[in-house]
């Protein structure tokens, strides 16, 4: 497909326990953006057993811009198997054609994305963080990725006549809004013919049910050595709950059994990008802010003026995280409790 075509855009729409994830909307957004105005959006959610929740799922991408929502519901597809996955995502290519496919890079679009890519023959741009336009009047568009766990970015382009495999990371990328009432899309079962599995999955030990995915949270209260115990995360359990945020944690806090090693953002852990990071009794080692640089804004609280996090901190607080994380969340209750005008 040439570069000045119509553009036809397919978008993995990420599901994780029944509900549509964020960053599903997030990639809708960017797929309504490539494909432009004439351009066409279909979208496609995979699962099985939970027909009700799918459906659910398809209705809000059908209202935010999808202008076909193909629903693949095979038992087959309770568990995330990433070859039946990408047999499901390859059912939905060979009906829509598109030539730019998007998916949220996450766990599971990390793993869906190559096979997918391979699969088209097309071309892959990972992890992007942002979308723009080359002003060449081909509307071509220029992807924003990040390098050496954030220490730079890079710009990559496609080639004309490539098929478009992109990956967004969470929280980077504005979610599709609505479309206006009447213009919704519509919703179509694909059939689906399971492939060959290598693999099954046995069994899923969940190990952070209930919280807030860390990936997608805006705002993230973690903490360090500097806590000192287990228990020393109660008062940022209570901070995250007053503002709605998930509890995450360096390495140091882990390997001292502080808390659970799914909790651990940097190098080896998690890559979080949230709207507001507080970092409470965490020195800054590189491999810490390798997965937390980018968040848009950074507290950070430690009684030693010269930690390192102080170094990508908006706003630092020198001081004892038991007295002041108390404090905060004193004052963010009080503010967020105060009854509008
Ligand atoms: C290959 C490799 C990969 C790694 N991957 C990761 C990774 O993914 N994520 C990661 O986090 N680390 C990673 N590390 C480890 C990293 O190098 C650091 O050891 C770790 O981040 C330190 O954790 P910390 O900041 O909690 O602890 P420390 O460095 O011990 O810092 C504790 C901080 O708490 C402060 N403090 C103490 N008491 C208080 C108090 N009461 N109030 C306020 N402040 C207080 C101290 O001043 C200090 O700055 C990796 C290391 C290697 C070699």
């Amino acid at each position: 497909m040439s570069d000045t075509g119509k553009r036809t855009a397919l978008v993995y729409a990420e599901c994780a326990e029944g509900a549509l994830r964020r960053v599903a909307l997030e990639a809708l957004g960017a797929a309504r953006r490539l494909a432009g105005d004439g351009g066409s959006v279909h979208a496609v959610v995979v699962g099985g057993g939970a027909s009700a929740a799918l459906q659910a799922a398809a209705a809000e991408l059908a209202a935010r811009g999808a202008e076909v929502v193909h629903v693949v519901d095979d038992p087959a597809l309770a568990g995330f198997v990433p070859e039946a996955y990408a047999a499901a995502i390859g059912a939905a290519i060979a009906a829509v054609q598109p030539s730019i496919i998007v998916l949220g890079h996450t766990a599971a679009g990390r793993e869906l994305a190559p096979r997918v890519a391979a699969a088209v023959n097309g071309g892959h741009i990972a992890d992007v963080t942002a979308v723009d336009f080359e002003d060449d009047g081909g509307a071509a568009a220029i992807f924003t990725r990040p390098l050496y766990a954030g220490k730079a970015f890079e710009q990559r382009r496609f080639l004309p006549g490539a098929t478009q495999v992109i990956t967004v990371r969470p929280n980077n990328l504005p979610v599709a809004e609505p479309v206006a009432p009447g213009s919704e899309g519509m919703i179509a079962a694909l059939p689906y013919t399971a492939p060959p599995l290598w693999t099954i999955v046995r069994d899923v030990v969940r190990k952070a049910s209930g919280r807030i995915d860390l990936a997608e949270a805006d705002i993230i209260v973690s903490g360090g050595r500097g806590v000192r115990s287990a228990e020393g995360f109660a008062p940022l359990e209570e901070l995250a709950a007053v503002v709605g945020g998930a509890v995450g944690a360096s390495r140091g806090a882990c390997d001292a059994s502080y808390c659970d090693y799914s909790l651990q953002i940097g190098q080896t852990g998690k890559t979080v990008t949230p709207k507001l990071y507080i970092a409470c009794g965490i020195s800054g080692a590189i491999q810490h802010l390798a997965g937390m640089s980018q968040s848009r804004v950074i507290v950070a609280i430690n009684k030693d003026p010269e930690a390192p996090i102080f170094g990508v901190a908006d706003y630092g607080i020198v001081g004892d995280l038991f007295e002041v994380v108390p404090l905060l969340t004193e004052q963010f209750r009080a503010i967020l409790q105060k009854p509008g005008p």
